[in-house]
């Protein structure tokens, strides 16, 4: 029987802690009754760094509960990215399969069944995904979809509306533990796994209590983040931007020397504007070609593995 491990970040969740260590609790219970995963499964609370009483309560959790609830204390905050990976990477050592979710139970936890039949059926990778979003406000989701399709635009594979609500299992953790980066968007490098994934869908509810720890600021980082980690485009832009540019110079130049020559124009204004044209262009294209290498640079220091076996066929 696979041991299921659900990977929980907190970050000043003391509202949400006990309701969802019960919920969780008894999705555990209810799948090992049913025999689909081992009796010794267990929540994995990861206490990011919390400034209230977060950890106390884990702390609490693991004494009434010592098998079913397992807690990891950061030193410090990280940040939602890290604290899953510093859980995910933990789990992986002591379980089969791992499920990742928020503690706020915005996501169905009623799915999680649905997800072990999937891996039990053979997946990898079971993606959590939401299939309305009215629950969210406007704003939310308009960010929201702007967030995946920017993402898509610069090249970067992610799944449309799935957040960090995903079964993965033992072998595919170890995989995500060999990207030796240090700027984490999970949901970029999931997908660069491989391995065979499915998804299953739900509706997202609301917040059972507190807040979103995810101000605009914390979102407009995390897409940043995601933007820059995985793609070099901007830099390409920049290039492109440059050669635009010195082109158009030379346009404005045919058109600068006919002025000059029908004779209607303020000496000295001809080689003044070629000059602020073909210049600026050449910088940037100079600033973009720099920026290629650094960009090469920058895809060679994050050692990602090359390929991921999936099958070895031997005697
Ligand atoms: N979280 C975390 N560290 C942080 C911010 C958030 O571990 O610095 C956790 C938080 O406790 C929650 C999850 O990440 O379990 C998602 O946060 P939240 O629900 O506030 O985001 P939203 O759903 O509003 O995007
Ligand atoms: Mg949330």
């Amino acid at each position: 029987m696979d041991k299921l491990a659900i990977v929980v970040p907190c970050y000043n969740e003391e509202e949400m802690l006990h309701i969802t260590a019960k919920t969780l609790r008894d999705v555990l219970d209810n799948l090992v009754k049913k025999q689909k995963i081992a009796e010794d499964s267990f929540v994995l609370f990861v206490n990011d760094g919390s400034k209230d009483r977060t950890w106390e309560l884990i702390e609490e959790e693991h004494e009434a509960h010592p098998v079913r609830i397992r807690g990891v204390k950061l030193a410090g905050n990280t940040g939602h990215q890290y604290a899953l990976t510093a859980g995910l990477l933990t789990a992986m050592d002591r379980s089969d399969v791992t499920i990742s979710i928020d503690a706020d139970l915005q996501d169905d936890v009623s799915v999680i069944e649905e997800m072990i039949d999937k891996f039990h059926a053979g997946s990898d990778i079971v993606y959590g995904v939401r299939n309305d979003r009215s629950t969210d406000s406007f704003f939310k989701r308009v960010t929201a979809q702007g967030f995946y399709r920017l993402m898509a635009g610069m090249g970067v594979k992610s799944i449309y509306n799935h957040a960090d609500f995903r079964l993965m299992s033992r072998r595919a953790v170890e995989q995500l533990s060999r990207y030796g980066e240090t700027n984490l968007f999970l949901r970029g490098i999931v997908p660069l796994i491989g391995y065979q994934t499915d998804c299953v869908y739900y509706q997202r509810r609301e917040r059972v209590a507190g807040e979103s720890k995810y101000p605009l600021k914390k979102m407009l980082a995390l897409a940043f983040n995601g933007i820059t980690s995985f793609s070099i485009k901007p830099i390409t832009l920049i290039t492109w931007l440059g050669v635009l540019i010195v082109t158009g110079s030379i346009c404005a130049a045919a058109y600068a020397l006919i002025s000059y020559f029908t004779g209607n124009v303020v000496q000295g204004w001809t080689s003044l504007i070629l000059s602020i044209w073909f210049i600026g262009g050449v910088q940037l294209l100079a600033v973009g070609l720099v920026g290629q290498y650094i960009g090469k640079i920058y895809m060679e220091v994050k050692h990602r593995p090359r390929y991921n076996i999936e099958k070895i066929l031997e005697s």
